[in-house]
């Protein structure tokens, strides 16, 4: 299956490996589930940080200063009150100082980079590929929250995230830079073309976003990313809908939908790919 993936020789190989680890036939079963508590507590970690860059980036503030405190009382939090999700479950929510109600995105962030770091991890646990994947999908959280909670995405991680494609693809390509760049003038092209059509229905953000993820995805799995994407946000939108917490006229930010699409296609492509082969094979 791996063979269908738009791959050097390299790269596949790498694949290979890392599956050849994560079954467990050249470590012994028991330490890479301890190498995988140990990548969760460091994706717990890394979680708190994102917070900080969600939080204090859109409102342009420094990420170092001031220490994190109570936006509520301005206490300044003491290492017991920073804990990744457990301070937020043993506080109830609440601050130790004024009693203030925490939002529950601090809890959710931590737990879902624990969650991307795991499932890295355990897909590419060759290091290197867990480094790309790990910084790739980190800034992809912090741009999906920061879009979902003011709809729009700054254009620094748009940068970031091709300036370390690009690097990508000098030092460790995994495909043809051809693939990459069909890959980006297909993303970039299909929303501008959906802009167009639909008179600025699109952000321009959305656009630059898909179009640097269909670089790093390349051609053709960035196809999968943008079926992805309209299919989980139209899914989404209804049940907001059902649910009343969105109106029809309301806009849904797109940005998480690509970025969770990007997430699925660069995990489990391989097999999608794989499925689709068996759709199509009993026809022709
Ligand atoms: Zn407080």
């Amino acid at each position: 299956m791996i063979q269908l993936l738009p791959t050097s020789r390299l790269y596949t190989k790498i694949l290979r490996d890392s599956q050849y680890n994560q079954r467990g036939i050249r470590l012994p079963p028991d330490y890479f589930c301890l190498q995988l508590v140990i990548v969760a507590i460091f994706g717990l970690v890394i979680g708190s940080f994102l917070n900080v860059v969600i939080c204090r980036y859109p409102a342009g503030e420094s990420l170092a200063r001031p220490p994190s405190h109570c936006p509520g009382c301005q206490s300044r939090l003491k290492i017991l009150d920073l804990i990744p999700v457990l301070s937020f479950i043993l506080l109830r929510g609440r601050c130790r100082y004024c009693g203030a109600a925490i939002s529950g995105r601090y809890a959710v962030v931590e737990a879902a980079t624990a969650s991307i770091f795991v499932t890295c991890f355990y897909y590419f646990s060759f290091p290197i590929l867990f480094l790309k994947y790990a910084v790739i999908f980190s800034i992809l959280l912090v741009v999906s929250f920061i879009d979902w909670e003011r709809q729009y995405i700054p254009n620094l991680f748009t940068v970031i995230l091709l300036a370390w494609g690009l690097l990508w693809q000098l030092l460790y390509p995994g495909q043809t830079f051809t693939r990459a760049a069909a890959g980006l003038l297909a993303g970039g092209g299909i929303l501008l073309l959906i802009s167009l059509a639909s008179k600025g229905g699109m952000g321009g953000g959305d656009i630059k976003l898909l179009a640097v993820l269909g670089f790093l995805a390349g051609w053709p799995d960035l196809i999968i990313v943008f079926l992805l994407a309209v299919c989980s946000g139209a899914v989404a939108g209804v049940i907001l809908m059902l649910l009343k917490l969105k109106r029809r006229k309301s806009t849904l930010p797109f940005g998480p939908f690509i970025a969770l699409a990007f997430f699925i296609t660069s995990i489990w492509g391989a097999q999608i790919w794989g499925w689709y082969s068996s759709l199509i094979r009993p026809v022709f």
